[in-house]
This record gives structure tokens, sequence and C-alpha cells, in this order.
């Protein structure tokens, strides 16, 4: 499982990438509603949380790649942190909190290595408050801002973060 999910977090932009044009086609050939995208945003972050942006939006797929360009780290970690984007942000990114599946730490396995927290550009510009393993810290995956880019999970070199359904993790 946890090696698809390294697959799967590798391939993100190829996954957008196809999701994304499929969506913009779909919207704008088929002429789909723009209230039906707007309602599959919200059951994907009941189940998922806030997967729409990085994983599926056109409008998603168009900034990243534009991000790509820049020679500078910190314009992409600030447009993913402070994106207020659209109303599918706004209820996915709330239901980060609540959603079935979610990102969990198993603090008896954690060798304190970091490398999650390297991964995750929420930490990164709020390292004072957030981290996926210090004790008393907020965790990031709970966040609004979380767009379950899921490379903190990727990282774990011994699987002591998940993204489960579970709330205790053995
Ligand atoms: S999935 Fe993990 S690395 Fe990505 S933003 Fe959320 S907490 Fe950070
Ligand atoms: S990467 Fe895994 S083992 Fe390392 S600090 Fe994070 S949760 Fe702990």
């Amino acid at each position: 499982m946890r090696n698809v999910l390294k697959v799967l977090v590798s391939s993100r932009i190829y996954i957008l990438a196809i999701l994304g044009i499929s969506l913009y086609i779909a919207i704008s050939q088929l002429h789909i509603s723009l209230w039906f995208v707007l309602l599959g945003g919200a059951i994907t972050g009941v189940v998922f949380g806030k997967v729409f942006c990085r994983w599926v939006c056109p409008m998603g797929l168009i900034m990243e790649l534009m991000m790509s360009l820049s020679p500078d780290g910190k314009v992409r970690q600030m447009y993913q942190y402070h994106k207020v984007g659209c109303p599918i942000a706004w209820i996915s990114g709330w239901l980060n909190k609540f959603s079935f599946l979610r990102i969990h730490l198993n603090q008896d396995s954690c060798i304190t290595c970091g490398k999650c927290d390297k991964q995750c550009y929420i930490v990164a510009m709020e390292p004072q408050k957030f981290s996926l393993y210090k004790p008393g810290m907020e965790e990031p995956g709970s966040s609004y801002t979380c767009s379950k880019c899921l490379q903190c999970v990727a990282a774990c070199p011994n699987g002591s973060l998940k993204y489960s359904a579970k709330r205790k993790i053995s």
C-alpha cells in the first residue's frame, strides 16, 4: 500500500494533468454545470479532504505549471500556502479537519528524523506553529491549507505517517 501511495505521489502532476484536462473538456465541451463540479469537490472533501486543488483542478494545473517556471521555491511555497482559491477550496479546506481519510502519526514508531516536515510547504512557511511529528504543535494535515500532496507520508522512511481512516495506527 505504501508503495502504491509513493507511486501516486510521484505521479501526481500527471494525474492532475489528465484529470484537469478531462474536467476542462467536460465543462467547456459537454457543458457540465459548475454546480456539479462544486458538489463533486465537496464530496471528495468529505472523503479525502482538500484533494481537488492539487489532484483534479484545471486551474491548479495551470498554476502549478506557472510556479514550476519560478526559479524561487519561496514563490511556490507562498502560492501553495496563501491561496484562497475558490468555493471548492474553501469547503474542502475546512473539511480537512473532519474528512474520513486523514494524515495520522504513530508517535511510537516515529524516529523524529524530520523528513516529513522538510517536504511540507505549510511547515516551511510557519515552522514555529506546525509540525507533522513534534508533540504539542499543530498538525499541518488538518489545516485549511493542506492540499493533500501527501509528500509527507511518502517521505516517511518507516511508515509512521499514514493517510488513513484510523485515528490510531500501529
Ligand atoms: S499532505 Fe503533508 S506535506 Fe502536503 S501539505 Fe499536507 S501536511 Fe504538508
Ligand atoms: S518522517 Fe516519519 S519517522 Fe521521520 S519524523 Fe516524520 S513521522 Fe517521524
